[in-house]
């Protein structure tokens, strides 16, 4: 059987926040992951004439879950988090852990934890149509700070990142991938690849282009992070990359 169609949006917020929309195109339903303010969202809803009818929150740092509140005031949508941080998840209706099911629509998801950024940190990951909404854990060319977990948390979530399907899809929260970039370079100047891809990406910001949505099979072999053969070479990474300007 086919996937559900799907139809996707990004808005732009705050600095470098990417706040992700999500419609089922079969039923119409929409969501919202992570949305950082409620005003742009609500906007950007009217302007395509979609509803939102969910948020679905990765975890509760406040440029994830600042728009929850106005955006429920307005729409009366239900609010999808984690459970381990629902008395930080402003609004939540419904608390979801590793192996959880989410609907939006047709589309269908399965929560995965993935501790590191945040401890009660999750992804979304809507396997038949190949795409996760993965927060603040995997960005293009390198990963989430270790705020509240460990490297070997982190690490973890890395080696089941590196084994999906190389065509899945991810959506970051943050356009980090010009600093990330240059990081990469920095560290493996004789990395063809690195390089190649460091000068696409400059091309791209040059002309305030969006880097994101990227794929896993790009990110295996230009993302150090996910690169990593152990958790102690990743934890050395992430401590170079932390003291990195
Ligand atoms: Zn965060």
């Amino acid at each position: 059987m086919a996937a559900p169609r799907f139809d996707i949006g990004c808005i732009p917020a705050l600095t470098d926040n990417y706040i992700w929309l999500l419609r089922c195109s079969e039923t119409g339903e929409a969501a919202v992951i992570d949305p950082s303010v409620d005003g742009p969202v609500l906007n950007a809803f009217r302007n395509v004439g979609w509803e939102v009818g969910q948020i679905l929150n990765t975890h509760w740092h406040p440029d994830h879950v600042g728009g929850n509140a106005g955006i429920k005031e307005a729409t009366g949508c239900t609010i999808t988090g984690p459970a381990a941080e629902a008395d930080r998840i402003p609004g939540i209706d419904v608390q979801v852990r590793e192996g959880d099911r989410v609907r939006v629509g047709k589309l269908e998801a399965v929560v995965w934890e993935v501790p590191g950024h945040t401890l009660g940190h999750i992804a979304y990951y809507f396997e038949d149509n190949g795409m996760l909404f993965i927060g603040d854990t995997l960005f293009a060319m390198g990963c989430g700070r270790l705020f509240e977990g460990t490297a070997e948390q982190m690490y973890g979530n890395m080696v089941r990142l590196r084994a999906l399907p190389e065509d899945v899809v991810v959506y970051p929260a943050h356009e980090y991938t010009l600093a990330n970039a240059r990081f990469c370079v920095a560290q493996r100047p004789g990395d063809q690849l690195l390089k190649q891809r460091l000068a696409v990406v400059e091309e791209a910001r040059a002309r305030d282009m969006n880097t994101l949505p990227v794929t896993i099979g790009e990110e295996r072999v230009t993302n150090p992070f996910l690169m990593a053969h152990d958790a102690a070479e990743f934890a050395r990474l992430r401590a170079v990359k932390d003291s990195f300007s």
